[in-house]
């Protein structure tokens, strides 16, 4: 996939993250954006997630701005 459209991916589903934050949480292991009804992080399997509305903005935010590793709750919306 070219990096450009990538990216697109990526900001097409921090929008919706950021639109419900509440619907989703922080794993505190890898940074990942994980649906709130998991148990386990999918991505890297921790179980310590921090859930405030405000983090999950700030990290689908942040993960919309840059190509990297973690996920963003790939295939859980
Ligand atoms: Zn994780």
């Amino acid at each position: 996939m070219p990096e450009d459209s990538h990216l697109q991916e990526r900001a097409r589903k921090a929008e919706i993250i950021i639109a419900q934050p509440t619907a989703f949480k922080v794993c505190e292991g890898c940074d990942s954006i994980v649906a709130a009804r998991v148990a386990t992080c999918p991505n890297c399997h921790g179980y310590r997630f921090n859930d405030a509305p405000e983090a999950v903005v700030a990290q689908a935010r942040l993960l919309a701005s840059r190509a990297q590793t973690s996920v963003i709750a790939d295939d859980l919306l």
